[in-house]
């Protein structure tokens, strides 16, 4: 039985069967719809540029014929060990023999006031993207809280629809969490080029209303930025509510191994929830990105069905930004050098972040795909490279290496 139907539940149903698990597949999800992918509601969804079928991670019809009861609308609020049992919403009880946890993340709440006027928005579902896409409509202008990648991809689709953005950041440089400082710099030059105003190192001290709706952020420093509409980004939290409640261990996430087990022998847990090994960096951590979630489903097939683990995959991500794309292999853990190849000013640069014996642990590729792919190949392999000539821009990609 599979507890929330998004990109990992959706996913781990349909590979299970690959793997040839014969025993009934039941997949519960609390929205209204088959599982579908996230990363376009940020992007070309807010601009009418997808279309839900595109969003489907598959046809609907491709769950009865691999005899997966996929349940939709359908909200699990308590797990019974004892009894090995999910509770329904609606006071209905599932026997399960096998349970794999698969609920995702929730917004962080802005603690400020005003937070829960109308017009202030945050983005995680089908439902937020629709909500945001129709008011996007009618604004005119959007304040983003938090300059992370779902806060300034909306951004992005806030100016293509011609509406005036203003990026409002605690930290001194946009995406300081999850990116260098060589590619916040170029994403803050490549918004404000598109009239994107950022406010940075700036605290929101509380939303400000007029009419019973926003009207503004107001900051701590006593500026204030007018809006009609915020949309507030500022990270998501692991919906781990059902798993501590059942005594599963929890720490910023579900705790899980490398098949994804969780501390009761009988429940896995994959996606955005869990905190997981990251065997090629010897640590745990929370990712919260598409590959974790297909790599997670894929490990928990196999440990179900009694199959060899999969090999350790190295971590990647992307974003789409106007006509610029990022791609992120690796994960930056134990870097002390960061080598710039390529020109940030053209547009097409990658930073390569290496330990100090030259292994790559990370690679951050704009509009380079290439680099992006080999990096990818490399860090898996842990491969030493030398500073000169990964910057040397003389040498293909393929040449680096030596
Ligand atoms: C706007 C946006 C843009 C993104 N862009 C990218 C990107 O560009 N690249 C990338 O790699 N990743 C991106 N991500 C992240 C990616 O979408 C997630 O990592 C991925 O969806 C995680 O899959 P999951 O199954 O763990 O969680 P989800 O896909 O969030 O699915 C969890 C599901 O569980 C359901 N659920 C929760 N609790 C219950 C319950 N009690 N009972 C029943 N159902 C429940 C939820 O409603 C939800 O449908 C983006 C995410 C968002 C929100």
């Amino acid at each position: 039985m599979i507890v929330g139907a998004g990109h990992a539940g959706g996913s781990v149903a349909t590979m299970l069967r690959q793997q040839g698990w014969l025993g009934p597949v039941v997949l519960l999800g609390e929205e209204p719809l088959a599982p579908y992918q996230r990363p376009p509601l940020s992007k070309a969804w807010l601009k009418g540029e997808a279309a839900l079928d595109g969003l489907l991670l598959r046809k609907p019809e491709i769950y009865a014929q691999q005899r997966i009861d996929l349940r939709v609308d359908t909200r699990v609020v308590a797990i019974n060990r004892r009894a090995c049992e999910v509770v329904l919403a609606d006071g209905g009880r599932l026997r399960y023999d096998a349970l794999i946890l698969a609920t995702g993340t929730r917004p962080r709440v802005l603690p400020v006031v005003g937070a829960d006027l109308p017009g202030v928005l945050s983005l995680r579902g089908l439902a937020d993207a629709d909500r945001l896409k129709l008011t996007l409509g009618t604004a005119t202008r959007l304040a983003v809280v938090g300059g992370g990648y779902i806060g300034l991809e909306v951004a992005s689709a806030a100016r293509s629809l011609g509406l005036e953005v203003t990026v409002v950041e605690r930290e001194e440089r946009p995406l300081a969490r999850v990116a260098s400082p060589e590619i916040s710099a170029f994403f803050r030059r490549l918004h404000e080029e598109r009239g994107v105003a950022f406010a940075l190192s700036a605290e929101v001290a509380a939303i400000g209303g007029r009419g019973g709706r926003v009207a503004a952020v107001e900051l701590g420093d006593g500026r204030r930025i007018d809006a009609d509409l915020v949309l507030v980004g500022i990270g998501a939290v692991a919906d781990m509510a059902l798993a501590i409640d059942a005594g599963l261990d929890c720490r910023d996430g579900v705790l899980v191994d490398q098949a994804c087990r969780t501390s009761d022998p009988s429940i896995h847990a994959i996606g955005d929830i869990t905190r997981r090994p990251l065997p090629l960096y010897g640590r745990e951590g929370r990712l919260e990105n598409v590959q974790n979630a297909l790599e997670q489903a894929r490990q928990t097939a196999c440990d179900l069905c009694g199959k060899p683990p999969p090999a350790p995959e190295v971590p990647w991500f992307w974003s789409d930004q106007y006509e610029t794309k990022l791609q992120i292999a690796g994960l930056p853990f134990g870097a002390v050098r960061r080598v710039v190849r390529g020109n940030p000013a053209e547009g097409r640069f990658a930073v390569f972040h290496l330990m100090e014996d030259g292994v790559l642990v990370a690679v951050e590729a704009v509009n380079l795909p290439g680099e992006f792919m080999i990096g990818r190949q490399w860090i898996g392999q842990r491969r030493v490279l030398s500073p000169e000539r990964v910057a040397d821009a003389a040498l293909s990609i393929k040449e680096v290496a030596g």
